[in-house]
Parts: C-alpha cells; sequence; structure tokens
C-alpha cells in the first residue's frame, strides 16, 4: 500500500488519487546530476531513460562543477535527487556542495547520492549522518537496475520528507489562520478572512468568494465575502450571480452539506443552529494529496471559528437586542443617537401609563404581551428610517425626522385599543420628546434631557406629549436638592404634624381632625405639603415618611383619649404609593395595635385620583379596610373625573368636597353649584360629607343649608400643634 493510500482520508477520498501526480512537467521527478566528466552525464540518462516511479516520469538536470550546482540549486526548486560527484573542482567539492544544500539553503527535503570513481575517497560516516546523505556508491556500481533501486528508494523518501515539510508549513498556516478568524469580527469579515486564508493555503491568488446561508431563518443565501475578481458579487443573492458555473457549485455545496472537490473546490460549514457557509475557491489544478489533507485540517478549525462567530453573534444579539420585543435595546439605542445621520433631529421616549399595574395585577405574561402589542404597533406606525427602541421597561425610544417623531404620531399609535390575548385594551403613553440641536450633542445627554421631559410630562401632563426645556432640567436638579434635603430632615426629625379640626356644621361639636405633614428647613422656612410629597412620591420616600405619619397621628390619638376625648375621628392622608404597597394594611393594624386604637377611629383620605386610577386594585384594598373597620373618605372630591359607575363600586364612607367649590368667588357667582351637585350625589349613594376650606360665616351657612354634614376650614382653625390642638379642644 503506498503511503498516499495510508493518508487518504475519508473526507477528501473522493480525490482522484492518479491526479496526484499528472503527466506534465510539473508532474516529473527532478534529478540533478552532477559530475565534471561529461560521459557521466550520458551514461546516467540513458540507464534512467524512460524509468517510471510513483507514477511520475523523471526529468534531468545537469551541473558540470560544483560551482554550477550551487548556482542551480539555489535557483531550482523542488529537486528530487542529486547525483553528485564527490571529486570536482577539489577533492571535497561534493561534500562542500551538501553542507551549502543542507546549511545554507536550509533545504532538508532534497535527497543525496554521492558517487565517486575511487572508492578511496568515501566520506567518514559522521558526514553521512550528519549531511543526511542517502547513499554513496562508486561510479562502477550504478548500473541501470541499482540507479533505479537507489533512486525509487530516494525519490520515495523524497516525497515523504517533502509532504512532511508541506504539512508542517500549512498546519502553520492553520494555527495562524484559526487565530486570526477566531478574533470576534463578525460573520462578514469571518468570511472574508476564511477566503483570503484558502487562497493563501492553497497557493492560489485572492479570487474566492465565500457564500453564506442562514438557513434556520429562512434568509436566501447570498454572498458574503469574495475577492478578486468575485469581489463585485459582495451582497448579492445567490441566485442572482452571473457565473452559472460558481452559482452552481456553491448551490451544491449548500444543498448537499458537504464539501465537493473536482473542477474547483468548494467547502462547506455549517453550525447546531443551521447556519451554513460555502466557501468557493478556483483552484485550476486539481488538490495534491497534502492539500487535500490540510483542507480537512482547515475546515474543522474553521467549523470552530464558524461556530465561535455565530456565538459571539448571539451574545452581541443578547447586548443590542432586546429579546421580547424583538426591538435595539437601550444600548443599540444610545449608539444609534450617538451615530445619527444629520437630518435625525428629534428624540422621544414614551412611557405606557399605568404599565406596572397591568404586570402586578394582571401578571407578568399579559405584561408581556402588552409590550410586544405596543412594540409591533410602534414599529409599524413609523417608517422604517424612524429607529424604534426599547429603552426601558416600558419605555420606547424613537429617533427620526421631526415630521415623523410627533406628538400627534404618537398619540395616533394609542387612539385605537389593542388587541392582547383576545381582549381589548385600551392603553395611554406620556411622552417626552427633544428637538436636537444638531450632530454634536451627546446621546448620553440627549437620552437624559429627554427623559426630564418624559418626568415633567409624567407629574404634569400624563396621557400627553412634551418637550423638553432647558429650566425642565434646573427644575429637575432643584428637585433633587430638595429631595435630598428632605430626606436629611425625615431622618433628623425636622418633620412634624399639624391637626385641623373637622366641626359638624350642624351643632357646631369637634368631631375629629386632620394631621397634616410638616417640614421646617433649617432655614426656618416652611416647605409647603403639596410640593415635597409629590417629590417623596417619586422617590420612593413616601412610604416609609407616609408610616411615620400615621403612627404620629395614631399616637396623638391615643394621647387625645388618654385626656378624655371621646367620639373623635383621626383623619390621615395617605398617598398614591403608599396606598399601593401590599403592606399598607399590615403597617396600618401594627401602628393600630401599637396604640391601641379602636380602629372606627381612623379615616384615611384618598384623594379622587388614586381612587379612580385603578379600580380594581382599589376595590380590593377598600375592602380589606373594611374588614379592618377603617374608614375611607375622598379627598379633593370634585376636581377629578370619577364616574358614578366608580363611585357606586368603592365601599367608602365619606366624600371631601374640594376647597375650591366652598370658598373663594367662583364658588359663590356660581352659587355652589359643584358643592351642590356633590352633595346631592352624596345623599343618592348614602355617603357623609365634609367641606374643606371654609374660611367665612357664609361659607359656613351654604353649606349647612346644603345639607353638608361636616367642615374644615380657617373659619374654624389654622392646622394647629399638637400643643395648640388640645388647647384648642379644651377651649371650645
Ligand atoms: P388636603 O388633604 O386637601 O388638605 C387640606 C389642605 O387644605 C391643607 O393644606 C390645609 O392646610 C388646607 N386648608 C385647610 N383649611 C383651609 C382653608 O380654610 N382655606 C385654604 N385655602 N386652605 C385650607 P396643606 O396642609 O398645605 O396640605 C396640602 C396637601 O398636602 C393636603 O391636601 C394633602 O393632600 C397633602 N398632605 C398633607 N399632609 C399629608 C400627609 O401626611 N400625607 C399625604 N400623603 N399627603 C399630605
Ligand atoms: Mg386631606
Ligand atoms: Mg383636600
Amino acid at each position: 500500500m503506498s503511503m498516499r493510500d495510508e493518508n487518504r482520508d475519508e473526507l477528501l477520498a473522493f480525490v482522484d488519487e492518479e491526479e496526484v501526480a499528472p503527466d506534465n512537467t510539473a508532474g516529473h521527478w527532478r534529478i540533478l546530476i552532477v559530475d565534471d566528466e561529461p560521459d557521466v552525464h550520458e551514461v546516467t540518462l540513458l540507464a534512467l531513460r524512460d524509468v517510471v516511479i510513483e507514477g511520475r516520469h523523471l526529468s534531468f538536470l545537469h551541473a558540470h562543477s560544483a560551482l554550477e550546482a550551487r548556482e542551480m540549486l539555489s535557483r531550482e526548486a523542488d529537486i528530487a535527487v542529486i547525483l553528485l560527484d564527490v571529486v570536482m573542482e577539489t577533492d571535497d567539492a561534493g561534500l562542500k556542495l551538501v553542507r551549502y544544500l543542507r546549511e545554507d539553503l536550509d533545504n532538508r527535503a532534497t535527497r543525496v547520492i554521492l558517487r565517486t570513481g575511487q572508492p578511496g575517497y568515501a566520506p567518514e560516516i559522521e558526514t553521512i549522518r550528519l549531511f543526511d546523505i542517502n547513499d554513496y556508491k562508486t561510479k562502477s556500481e550504478l548500473t541501470r537496475v541499482r540507479l533505479y533501486t537507489t533512486i525509487t528508494v530516494a525519490i520515495r523518501s523524497f516525497w515523504q520528507i517533502h509532504q512532511l515539510e508541506a504539512n508542517r508549513r500549512g498546519l502553520e498556516m492553520i494555527i495562524n489562520a484559526t487565530m486570526e478568524l477566531s478574533k470576534p469580527n463578525g460573520l462578514r469579515r469571518f468570511a472574508e478572512g476564511v477566503v483570503t486564508q484558502l487562497c493563501a493555503l492553497l497557493g492560489v491568488g485572492e479570487d474566492g468568494l465565500v457564500c453564506a446561508a442562514s438557513v434556520s431563518r429562512g434568509v436566501a443565501p447570498y454572498v458574503l465575502a469574495a475577492a478578486g475578481q468575485y469581489s463585485a458579487w459582495i451582497g448579492q443573492s445567490l441566485s442572482a450571480i452571473p457565473d452559472e458555473r460558481v452559482k452552481r457549485i456553491l448551490e451544491d455545496a449548500l444543498g448537499k452539506h458537504q464539501h465537493t472537490f473536482g473542477e474547483s473546490t468548494c467547502l462547506y460549514f455549517s453550525t447546531p443552529d443551521s447556519h451554513a457557509l460555502a466557501a468557493f475557491v478556483d483552484v485550476d489544478s486539481p488538490l495534491n494529496e497534502v492539500d487535500s489533507q490540510l483542507l480537512e485540517v482547515f475546515c474543522s478549525n474553521i467549523a470552530i471559528g464558524f461556530e465561535n462567530v455565530q456565538l459571539y453573534q448571539k451574545v452581541y444579539d443578547l447586548a443590542f437586542e432586546d429579546l421580547l420585543v424583538h426591538l435595539p435595546n437601550r444600548n443599540s439605542f444610545i449608539g444609534l443617537v450617538e451615530c445619527r445621520p444629520e437630518s435625525a433631529d428629534r428624540v422621544a421616549l414614551v412611557d405606557i401609563d399605568g404599565f406596572s399595574d397591568i404586570n402586578s395585577i394582571l401578571d407578568q405574561a399579559f405584561g408581556d404581551l402588552v409590550l410586544e402589542a405596543v412594540a409591533a404597533r410602534l414599529r409599524n406606525a413609523f417608517p422604517p428610517s424612524v429607529v424604534v427602541a426599547r429603552v426601558g421597561n416600558d419605555v420606547f425610544g424613537l429617533l427620526g425626522i421631526a415630521r415623523e417623531v410627533s406628538p400627534e404620531r404618537i398619540a395616533q399609535v394609542f387612539a385605537q385599543p389593542f388587541a392582547v390575548d383576545g381582549q381589548e385594551l385600551r392603553l395611554s403613553a406620556t411622552s417626552g420628546l427633544i428637538a436636537l440641536g444638531g450632530i454634536q450633542d451627546k446621546a448620553v445627554e440627549v437620552l437624559k434631557n429627554t427623559g426630564v421631559a418624559l418626568k415633567h410630562a409624567k407629574s404634569f401632563q400624563r396621557g400627553k406629549s412634551m418637550f423638553y426645556e432647558p429650566v425642565y432640567a434646573v427644575e429637575a436638579r432643584d428637585r433633587m436638592r430638595m429631595l435630598n434635603s428632605l430626606r436629611q430632615a425625615f431622618s433628623a426629625e425636622h418633620l412634624f404634624l399639624q391637626y385641623q379640626p373637622f366641626i359638624n356644621l350642624a351643632s357646631g361639636r369637634i368631631v375629629g381632625a386632620e394631621a397634616l405633614l410638616r417640614w421646617k428647613t433649617e432655614e426656618g422656612n416652611f416647605v409647603p405639603p403639596d410640593r415635597f410629597i409629590p417629590l417623596a412620591e417619586q422617590s420612593g420616600l413616601m412610604v416609609a415618611l407616609g408610616n411615620w405619619v400615621m403612627r404620629s397621628a395614631l399616637q396623638f390619638l391615643a394621647q387625645l383619649r388618654a385626656e378624655g376625648v371621646r367620639d373623635f375621628r383621626m383623619a390621615v392622608n395617605v398617598s398614591h404609593t403608599q396606598f399601593r404597597e401590599p403592606d399598607f394594611i399590615d403597617d396600618l393594624m401594627t401602628a393600630m395595635a401599637i396604640y391601641d386604637i379602636d380602629p372606627s377611629c381612623v379615616e384615611i383620605e384618598l384623594t379622587e385620583s388614586v381612587a379612580i386610577d385603578n379600580v380594581e386594585l382599589i376595590e380590593q384594598k377598600l375592602a380589606a379596610l373594611r374588614q379592618v373597620g377603617v374608614a375611607v373618605a375622598i379627598d379633593d372630591f370634585g376636581t377629578g373625573y370619577s364616574s358614578l359607575n366608580i363611585l357606586r363600586r368603592l365601599d367608602i364612607e365619606r366624600l371631601k368636597i374640594d376647597r375650591a367649590f366652598v370658598s373663594g368667588e367662583q364658588c359663590a357667582a356660581e352659587d355652589y353649584g359643584i358643592a351642590r351637585m356633590v352633595l346631592q350625589l352624596a345623599s343618592q349613594l348614602g355617603l357623609r360629607t365634609i367641606a374643606e376650606g371654609i374660611e367665612t360665616e357664609e361659607q359656613r351657612q351654604m353649606l349647612a343649608a346644603l345639607g353638608c354634614d361636616e367642615g374644615q376650614g380657617y373659619l374654624f382653625a389654622r392646622p394647629l400643634s399638637a400643643d395648640a390642638f388640645v388647647a384648642f379642644l379644651h377651649d371650645h
């Protein structure tokens, strides 16, 4: 069995063995005859005429001196065997030539057969070993038969060494290529690398073509990379490339999922997630043995590299794509804003109103469906030139030209109900927009300011859009400062409560009080609760703060009871976030337990907006409160938009008519129209009533006449400190 057969591998089995040594000059074994006697040349030629060794003919080079041979060796490559005379210009001219061959030319493959006329000139054994000399013969020994066997052995070992050498060089190239291709350069760079490396490995000019096909995602095969004459095809779909032969070869490899060899080389690579690449290289002569073997090693290395590239792509996608809605994510959006085209002069952030409720009350899976529906609607509502990204939980980012990224268009997106999980769902969104000054605006800054606009809109224009104004940033900074000092004030116990009495309008008796939070800054200024409470709400401080208010108010109530005050209720304002807190009722019960308070003496004031924001949640909580025995009043009633329907559903005790409908010229002018309506409504629904902000005797009389149960206002008392309130109680 020949060496080639032994080394043949299955993968490349169809490389035709006969073609390994084709019948052309390139496929000859080259023999160099070096001898200063012309006769020896003649005789040798005669002896080796028509000889075929390992399927190849011999071709001869002739040198008549060591010098000429030296010259020839440095010029000619792939000489298989040198038949070398020892004694020429000098006694050891032949040996010197061998040294030159091995040491100076670093040629390890070419076999050397020494010949000499005189047996006495045989070289030392050491020399034979050192210069890797195959054989030493006297010229008389070189008959046709002997010469044939000697040359055959020499050629075989030349070929072995040659193969090993080529293998070593090829493997070196493959290692380098693999290292080069393992760099996470993206699929396209990878494909380009494969072409380059393949051309280098096969020793052809850069005229390759690599075509990638993404089978799993249903993308038609296209030309991913190419070099040389094929460069023009990059990006074209495979079916559109003009060269029928190349097209057929590539389609064949992709279709059969295997390498194809023959008229040209086409390699096939795939990954477990069924991405595939086919690499076509135009090699005019069929591959030889070494090349075929190297290619196999190359292929298995490339397959790994290809997988790495795909993995890297996945990681990249994970880092830059939102996996739920398949839109660019925040990172990606920042990048896109940073490198935006000059024409893109607007960024918007769109926040779905009440999304956290959807998520917590319905479940998260439903929340996901909502996000998907909104993402799809947004993507379809804007042309492809507008970037649509998901930049936060329920916040979407838009980047584009002003005409397209407009409040009107955003509003249109939410105008129609969404179909989510077979249900019709009405959604609204609040958005912040920014007009970009120019491409010099940094993305992070742009997003920050758009975020400021969004926050502003959420506080003042829920459900609408607002544009960024520089003053917002200043305000935002001020709020930040204020929040910090509020935190400090809270921990330094600079906050305190005042109490404002409730009066029964018919009897004039004091029936209770509302606890009102006060903040006096270090400088001695009072900050109105209307300003700092929304701040505490936004920052999450409100829960702790509200809890503290509750305990302090109940402690004061316990103190009043100890002083003999009976039939007295304490009303405590409870904010949005505090009420939503899952622990709210537990905290309330703990506070009542600590001060041994009868729940019927406690009332909670919820603003109308809290009550209508999420009826289902409120309904549950109110029912739970009722169980505990604590009553609820709807504060600032008349300012919101609660429907009769909602009021009917909610288990509440009392309506607090907002002071806007009690004091002020307006309400007198319209003859207390709204107060009248609220009172009628309350009586129909069987609810109790209290009027806020009674400042004059006339207002008191009017409301009493309209049937309002109770009143609160400067006419009776301003909010009072605990001590002042105790004194007030004693006086009345
Ligand atoms: P509110 O619950 O409607 O409180 C009544 C507000 O009306 C109080 O303002 C009170 O001082 C004011 N007021 C009472 N009588 C009159 C009057 O005759 N004329 C006029 N013009 N105003 C009167 P204040 O104390 O500035 O509180 C403002 C809002 O801050 C409160 O409105 C309440 O919503 C909120 N708030 C106060 N304390 C707390 C608290 O501890 N927790 C929560 N969540 N909110 C609180
Ligand atoms: Mg109140
Ligand atoms: Mg009020």
